[in-house]
């Protein structure tokens, strides 16, 4: 536990050089190796309960729902009929409990690589957990880069929320899994994934949105802010299979009763078309 000292841990990474993010600890809950990672929970003194992966904040009680409701709800609000959607990653089952909130979908595949996350995560994070116990799931222990290989014209939308590329993730940010990915989904299909933050990885962003142009009609990137992310902002890329998908205005604008149904907090209408709005020094690089 060298992250943890006189009662703080701090977020350290060769990532982000130079900054770091600290919290203040209560309690550590767990910590313990597992096949492919670190996995530790504490206890904070504000923001909750925390998941650490290989010494890096994957999600914490207080500020998850800014991700998990926007990786969700940016492609699923962007679909016309999203009924089978594919969840790459996402152990702390956070996102999943926000796709199986959507009416529209009637059936949901995890596939996360590490088995001790999902089970940590049920018993010290139940409020993002509460996903895995959906009708709606079947669930994949194992790699997403390989699983993708084995599904053809299958998902309506893929989200893959996956931890950063260094480590078990690294494969799930290159253009061959992109490539996979087109293909696992069926026809006007979408994808979101995890896009790394504007204010660190801008060349990568750049990178992957020039592959993504060779393999999708439509691609955007959209962002949203969040404490405990590095800078405090994280980004999204979005692919369409469909040449008329316009990420910026979605087909589906929940109204506000179905918003208070699905006890959102952070996704609105409004926030989705806005996420698209790029500061300059972004835009500027990645619509170069
Ligand atoms: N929202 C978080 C973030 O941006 O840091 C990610 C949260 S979620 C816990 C990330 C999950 O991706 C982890 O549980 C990790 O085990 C999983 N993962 C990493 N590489 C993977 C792979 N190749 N296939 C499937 N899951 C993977």
């Amino acid at each position: 536990m060298d992250d943890i000292k006189d009662g703080w841990f701090t977020e350290k990474c060769t990532l982000w050089p130079g900054q770091a993010m600290s919290l203040q600890v209560e309690e550590v809950l767990y910590n313990k190796k597992s096949k492919f990672q670190d996995v530790m929970v504490f206890k904070s003194k504000t923001y909750g309960n925390v998941l650490v992966l290989d010494g890096v904040i994957q999600c914490t009680e207080r500020d998850e729902f800014a991700y998990q409701e926007m990786i969700a709800n940016l492609p699923l609000c962007s679909h016309p009929s999203p009924k089978k959607v594919l969840i790459i990653g996402g152990g702390d089952g956070g996102v999943l409990r926000e796709v199986v909130k959507n009416p529209l979908v009637d059936s949901v595949v995890l596939c996360e690589i590490d088995e001790d996350v999902i089970n940590v995560s049920k018993k010290f994070l139940p409020g993002m957990a509460k996903g895995f116990f959906s009708p709606k799931l079947t669930l994949h222990v194992g790699d997403g880069f390989e699983f993708m290989k084995q599904n053809q014209d299958a998902f309506d939308v893929i989200i893959t929320d996956s931890s950063d590329p260094v480590g078990p993730a690294e494969s799930l940010f290159k253009e061959s899994y992109y490539q996979l990915m087109k293909a696992a989904l069926r026809g006007g299909g979408i994808l979101c994934s995890q896009g790394e933050c504007q204010w660190l990885h801008l060349e990568l962003i750049k990178e992957m949105r020039t592959f993504c142009k060779t393999l999708f009609p439509v691609v955007e990137y959209a962002y949203s802010t969040i404490p405990t992310y590095p800078s405090g902002q994280i980004g999204f890329m979005l692919c369409s299979k469909n040449p008329e998908t316009n990420f910026k205005d979605p087909v589906k604008a929940l109204s506000k009763e179905e918003m208070e149904n699905m006890n959102l907090k952070y996704y609105n209408p409004e926030i989705h078309k806005a996420s698209f709005v790029l500061p300059e020094f972004a835009r500027k690089v990645l619509e170069a």
